[in-house]
């Protein structure tokens, strides 16, 4: 689950500069590559001891990292709102253990904790194996502290469901469901939050469904908004409780999870998807949620 970085989108107003720059990066997720044979980093996958890292605890939230201790409390903040909304989506229950974020103060060290490369510079965050969460050093640089909200909640919602480790899950899941919490709270409109979307159902080639689990290697940035865009669809046709309950199945790997919920394949909800598409995305001047 990867945040990754593009660059900033300018934005009309100041209040949605950070959570307009998010909707340029990549989330870059440890998950997504072959768990239990790719290494990458020395010492990413213990959690081990990390010299010279400062540590601020609250509760059962522990922040740590190379950089200084009034980032590391900043991030402590950041990432308690976070968590609130990925309670709101996913209840109350989850999240209600051991929260780790680690916050290296370069490139390196991000790499060095487990950080992913994929991506290159535009990830802005790894959550790994081990159920930390790496911030990239790059959040600070590139978004505001309404963005690193949003990356912080799409990472601890790959920590909530346990997705870091899943495997046989189709890639729009994963990131669609992180995507989604994200999201959920934002007053931005769709367009604003998946641009690339927008720029291609306004050139007539929108999406009919989600993306391929390849299109986040050839084209990260539109399969990430694409994959958030159905998610939304979905939600916005079946309501949340059966979206959720959909993406819990589907982790677990229900067989059929998607008839199973939904009662129709992917396939039977083209035409309502590209009417949703139309709707929202459609002209220049909609920019509906
Ligand atoms: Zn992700």
């Amino acid at each position: 689950m990867r945040a990754a970085l593009r660059p900033p989108v300018s934005r009309r107003t100041a209040c949605c500069a950070g959570m307009a720059a998010v909707a340029a990066l990549l989330g870059a997720c440890s998950s997504l590559r072959a768990p239990a044979t790719s290494g990458s980093g020395s010492d990413a996958g213990s959690g081990s001891a990390w010299a010279g890292a400062r540590v601020v605890r609250d509760g059962r939230l522990v922040v740590r990292g190379t950089v200084g201790t009034d980032r590391l409390r900043t991030v402590a903040a950041e990432t308690r709102a976070a968590i609130a909304r990925v309670r709101e989506v996913w209840g109350t229950s989850v999240l209600s253990g051991r929260v780790v974020i680690e916050v290296p103060r370069d490139r390196a060290e991000f790499r060095a904790r487990g950080g992913s490369a994929e991506g290159g510079a535009q990830i802005a965050a790894t959550t790994t194996p081990d159920d930390r969460v790496v911030l990239a050093p790059a959040v600070f640089s590139a978004v505001t502290a309404q963005g690193r909200v949003v990356v912080l909640t799409h990472e601890l919602t790959h920590l909530a469901l346990h997705q870091a480790t899943l495997t046989g899950v189709a890639r729009w899941i994963i990131e669609g469901s992180a995507e989604y919490t994200a999201y959920h709270a934002s007053r931005l409109g769709l367009a604003q939050l998946a641009p690339e979307v927008a720029t291609a159902v306004r050139a007539g080639r929108a999406p009919t469904g989600p993306p391929a689990d390849s299109d986040f290697t050839a084209r990260p940035a539109a399969a990430y908004q694409e994959a958030f865009v159905w998610c939304r669809f979905l939600a916005h046709r079946f309501g949340q409780a059966r979206f959720v309950a959909f993406v819990r199945a589907a982790d677990a790997r229900a067989p059929a999870a998607f008839a199973t919920t939904f009662g129709v394949g992917p396939g039977a909800l083209r035409a309502a998807y590209t009417q949703f598409l139309r709707t929202r995305l459609g002209s220049a001047g909609t920019d509906g949620r």
